[in-house]
C-alpha cells in the first residue's frame, strides 16, 4: 500500500478528539480541495508491506485512525489493514473524503465522512449520508456564510444518523460559524482542529 506518513499524537478533530492516537496516512487523494492542509498526501507516498505498516503501530493505545489523502482508494489493501488491526484489538477510525462508498469498511471502523463545502471547490456524494450509522460522524470544513448556508441545505435534506461537526478553515474568521451553530435548528457541534491549537502534528 502507499503510505504518506505513520506517526503518534492526540487525536484532533471528531468524536475521539485529544485522545492518544496513531495515525497511518495513505498517500494519494481524488480531490484538490482549495485550502487542503495535507497537499502533501495528495500523490507519491511509499510502498510498504502490510507486515511493515503493523509493525510501526505501537500496542497502545489501542487505537488508530486511518486517514489521506483518500484511503478507501486502496480499497483491497485498506480492508486487509483493518482485518489485522482489528484482530489486535485496535480501534479504528477512517477519515474519508465522502466520495466512494465506505460501507464494506463499517464492520472494522467509524467513519468520519468530510462533507465537501462550496469553499472547497470540491463536492462529496451526499447519498453516502443514508449509511452513516450513530456510531460514525459527518464533518464540515467551513470557511464562510455561504458554507455554512450549505451545512444547512444538507442537513435539512438529509436525515445523519451519526453525529455533525462543523469544524471552521483554519485562520477564518469564526464569528459567523459559531452563530450559524448557535442558531442551527439540526443538533450540530462546533469543533477547532486541537492539533493545530496545540502545536503537534
Ligand atoms: S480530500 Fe483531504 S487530502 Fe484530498 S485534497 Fe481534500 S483536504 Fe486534501
Amino acid at each position: 500500500m502507499k503510505i504518506a506518513e505513520i506517526f503518534s499524537s492526540l487525536q484532533g478533530e471528531g468524536r475521539n478528539q485529544g485522545k492518544p492516537c496513531h495515525f497511518i496516512r495513505f498517500a494519494g487523494c481524488n480531490l484538490r480541495c482549495r485550502w487542503c492542509d495535507t497537499p502533501v498526501s495528495q500523490s507519491g507516498g511509499r510502498e510498504m508491506s502490510l507486515e511493515s505498516v503493523l509493525e510501526q503501530i505501537p500496542s497502545t493505545p489501542p487505537y488508530v485512525c486511518i486517514t489521506g489523502g483518500e484511503p478507501l482508494l486502496q480499497a483491497g489493501d485498506l480492508e486487509e489493514l483493518l482485518i489485522a488491526l482489528r484482530s489486535r484489538g485496535i480501534m479504528v477510525d477512517i477519515e474519508t473524503n465522502g466520495t466512494r462508498n465506505f460501507t464494506r469498511f463499517q464492520p472494522y471502523a467509524s467513519i468520519c465522512m468530510d462533507v465537501k463545502c462550496p469553499s472547497s471547490g470540491e463536492e462529496s456524494d451526499l447519498s453516502l449520508l443514508e449509511s452513516i450509522r450513530p456510531e460514525d460522524s459527518v464533518k464540515f470544513v467551513v470557511s464562510d456564510e455561504a458554507d455554512c448556508r450549505y451545512v444547512q441545505c444538507v442537513l435539512q435534506r438529509h436525515a445523519i444518523a451519526g453525529e455533525v461537526f462543523i469544524s471552521p478553515v483554519s485562520g477564518v474568521d469564526f464569528r459567523p460559524i459559531t452563530d450559524f451553530v448557535r442558531s442551527c435548528d439540526q443538533p450540530v457541534r462546533f469543533q477547532v482542529q486541537l492539533h493545530k491549537i496545540i502545536g503537534v502534528q
